[in-house]
């Protein structure tokens, strides 16, 4: 059955097909990924082979040239099996997309067919240890010399930093330009580059097999030509590009809501207390009640705002707004169903425990949900 209105038979048939190879290639060893603190690159590969990557890319590149509505899919359905399966959305609906909007023939010819196999993996790269939200006030520096940039910087809290063959790098090519913003670029720089190193698989909250690292650029020599886009643009890239990402981010939330309320509702229906089941009692009705409400809302946020987002309509406010409100619903649905779990809830065995220390950080990245209402303010001239 079709999830939203848009949808139309061969969406839902690759959303079938999609959750059945999910079924086999990743629930089963979801458990030991997050053990591993990995998903192995093997499992990319499989996606690319199936075509669950990048499939909007168009045909000459070796993609599919479909639309965003099989990214809407591809998105929830890896997040129905787990948050940290989030790096392939980033992949797909967020770092591709740069190459795709601004990238040479040249590049586009070389990296993209690599990201659609699997054989490439991609990332992006803004914030630094010292410059997260502030991103004009990054300080990881391109200086041109010759037919080269020489990168100096670090970065960290990088999705698929790791596993990572391609990363998206922002950089300052003009320290001294005013408003800051106007001296950002995007550089494309490649895993093996001398200079370039990756540190620490850093050991998070939540998001387990998700391979969140630190990235370092010493003397780092990159070719001009990676240059993606033009140079001291970088900014209003990144900020009309940061749309899609974010409604990525709510989208995922939205899914993680739901899957935690159907858990809870199975759970409160089997255990007793009482003589009767836990979803007897009034106050459990009316918290799953409320919860389910909320998601009904949010389902209904999403499905215009994606039509919206694909009509290439300006959807800035109402994008921030569903990455700040269906991320912080997520949480604290989380919370109130770790509840109705009673003990269970915070028992790692239970999935309960799992999203509940994944969802926290959706309201962090992709811009914190604070600089989401700043966005929002503006926008209502305050
Ligand atoms: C798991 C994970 C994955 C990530 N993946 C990536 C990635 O792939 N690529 C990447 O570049 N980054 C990534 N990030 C970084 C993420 O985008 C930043 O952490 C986020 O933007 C916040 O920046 P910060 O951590 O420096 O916090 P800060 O900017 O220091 O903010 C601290 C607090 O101050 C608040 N604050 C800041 N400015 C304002 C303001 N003007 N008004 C009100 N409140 C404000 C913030 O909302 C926050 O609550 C990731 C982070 C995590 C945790």
């Amino acid at each position: 059955m079709a999830r939203y209105r848009f949808e139309e038979e061969e969406h839902t048939m690759f959303r079938k097909s999609l959750r059945k190879f999910l079924e086999k290639e990743a629930v089963p060893q979801y458990d030991q990924w997050e053990k591993d603190r990995l998903i192995p690159k093997s499992f990319w590969r499989k996606l690319g082979e199936m075509g669950f990557l990048c499939p909007q890319v168009e045909e000459q590149y070796g993609g599919l040239g479909l639309d965003f509505r099989y990214g809407v899919i591809i998105g929830e359905e890896m997040e129905r099996v787990g948050a940290s399966l989030t790096g392939v959305g980033l992949h797909n609906d967020i770092t591709v997309p740069y190459i795709e909007a601004y990238g040479t023939e040249q590049q586009k010819q070389e990296w993209l067919p690599g990201c659609i196999s699997g054989e490439y993996i991609t990332a992006i790269a803004m914030t630094e240890p010292g410059a997260g939200s502030d991103l004009a006030n990054i300080s990881a520096t391109a200086v041109k010399e010759g037919d080269h940039y020489i990168v100096n910087g670090q970065k960290t809290f990088i999705t698929n930093g790791i596993n990572s063959t391609h990363v998206l790098v922002v950089v300052k090519t003009d320290p001294k330009a005013e408003p800051k913003h106007k001296g950002i670029s995007l550089l494309m720089i490649e895993e093996g580059t001398p200079g370039f190193t990756k540190g620490r698989k850093l050991d998070k909250v939540g998001l387990h097999a998700q391979d969140t690292s630190e990235l370092y650029f010493e003397d780092c020599k990159v070719p001009a030509a990676n240059l993606v886009g033009e140079e001291n643009k970088g900014f209003t890239y990144l900020m009309e590009k940061l749309q899609q990402e974010r409604l990525v981010v709510a989208l995922a939330a939205q899914i993680a809501s739901e899957d935690m309320l159907e858990m809870t509702v199975d759970y409160v229906k089997s255990r007793k207390a009482f003589g009767k089941p836990i979803s007897a009692f009034q106050n459990t009705q009316f918290k799953l009640v409320e919860m389910a409400t909320e998601i009904e809302l949010g389902k209904a946020f999403l499905e215009s705002l994606i039509e919206e987002h694909m009509a290439g309509k300006d959807v800035v406010s109402k994008v921030s707004m569903a990455k700040y409100w269906l991320t912080e619903t997520a949480k604290k649905i989380s919370g109130e169903c770790m509840q109705l779990h009673g003990g269970y809830g915070y028992m790692e065995e239970y999935k309960i425990a799992r999203r509940y220390r994944d969802i926290p950080v959706a309201a962090i990245y992709a811009g914190s949900n604070e600089i989401m209402k700043t966005i929002i303010a503006k926008r209502m001239g305050l």
